[in-house]
């Protein structure tokens, strides 16, 4: 029998790319194969010269569907060279990753992100003033009072483990409407690709509800959390002393670092970052233990231990993991060489 392969690949859309996918049926015994799309319908290319090619990075079996059928997440590449894309943010961690490949480093990302129907947030009172009752007993809540959209959640997380992804576990969030799960710990590009995968799992679980899951870094503006994908990194070196945590904490704020690194970490990180909610201003570099205002926190249990990771909590939601892997890993693993 045939078997349907959806190829999944990332577009052009600016300031926040989107995730498209299309199906292709595949022949028994036959491999899903290079493939092409119109890309001038993805802000991928002119009208005049359209031809994409996707090409194959990473497969799962495909939860919605179900059997036989796989999920093909995969980079584009131009048609006449067969060289990235310039959206295709992917090569150019594959070469980091290579470089530092002697480090083995992890990654954990922790993607929050929001639920709308209906134009607001889950949960959101449709009348009255707009607005549930302030934060406080929303973040791992339980009861239908401080809960929306569960459902969503739990079928998002059973697609994902049927995938077969290194989903690590799920909370809800500081917001009513807003939740997250965590992918990892995994290598450079493993996390990054199944991240992706994860988001293209949530969007279409959250499409047959008749839910729009959002990555917005601030999807309501005010006294409302924003949203992040916290970043837990470590080398093979930071899981075996403190020292290399600090050091790799410390090269983070060297001349240049913050800002290098708020360009690769997604748009609208000045709303996110305001100092007000969760982590320092975005203009200003902190890192400490236990510190969830630091712009970088060592765990607790860390310190005590005297090893393992750090949490980068700069990351927005909308951040494209290829970037900010490749990021961390070139500034960590360069200043651990000096
Ligand atoms: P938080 O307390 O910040 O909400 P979470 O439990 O949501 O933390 O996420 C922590 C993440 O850190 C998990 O995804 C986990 O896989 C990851 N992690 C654990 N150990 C390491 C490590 N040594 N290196 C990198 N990531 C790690
Ligand atoms: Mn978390
Ligand atoms: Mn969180
Ligand atoms: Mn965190």
């Amino acid at each position: 029998m045939s078997y349907r392969a959806e190829y999944i690949w990332i577009d052009g859309t600016v300031p926040v790319p989107l995730m498209r996918s299309k199906t292709k049926i595949v022949k028994d015994g036959q491999e899903p194969g290079i493939w092409g799309f119109d890309g001038s319908s993805t802000n991928q290319a002119p009208g005049s010269n359209s031809d994409c090619v996707l090409r194959p990075v990473f497969t799962c079996p495909d939860p919605i569907r179900g059997g036989d059928d796989i999920l093909v997440l995969c980079e584009v590449l131009l048609p006449d060279t067969m060289k990235p894309h310039k959206t295709n943010t992917r090569a150019d961690l594959v070469k980091v990753a290579k470089k530092y490949a002697s480090h083995e480093m992890w990654f954990g990302m922790e993607q929050e992100y929001t639920l709308f129907q209906e134009g607001r947030p889950m949960g959101w009172p449709a009348e009255g003033y707009y607005y549930p009752a302030p934060q406080g007993p929303y973040y791992c809540g339980v009861g239908a009072i401080e809960i929306a959209g569960r459902e969503v959640v739990e079928a998002h997380t059973d697609a994902c483990l049927a995938a077969g992804l290194e989903i690590a576990g799920t909370n809800a969030e500081v917001m009513l409407g807003q939740w997250e799960f965590q992918i990892g710990p995994l290598s450079p590009v493993a996390v990054a690709d199944q991240l992706w995968m994860a988001r293209y799992l949530l969007y279409r679980v959250a499409e047959d509800f008749g839910v729009n899951a959002s990555i917005a870094a601030k999807p309501i503006m005010g006294d409302w959390n924003g949203a992040g994908c916290h970043t837990n990194f470590s080398t093979k070196e930071m899981r075996e002393s403190f020292p290399a945590i600090d050091k790799a904490c410390k090269s983070l704020g060297e001349k240049g670092k913050p800002e290098e690194h708020l360009a690769a970490y997604g748009h609208g990180f000045e709303d996110r970052l305001t100092g007000q909610h969760e982590t320092a201003h975005w203009s200003e570099y902190r890192y400490g233990v236990s510190d969830r205002g630091a712009s970088v926190r060592i765990p607790w249990q860390v310190a005590k231990d005297g090893f393992g990771y750090a949490e980068d909590r700069r990351p927005n939601a909308n951040c494209d993991p290829y970037l900010v892997a490749r990021v961390l890993a070139h500034t960590v693993c360069a200043a651990l060489e000096k």
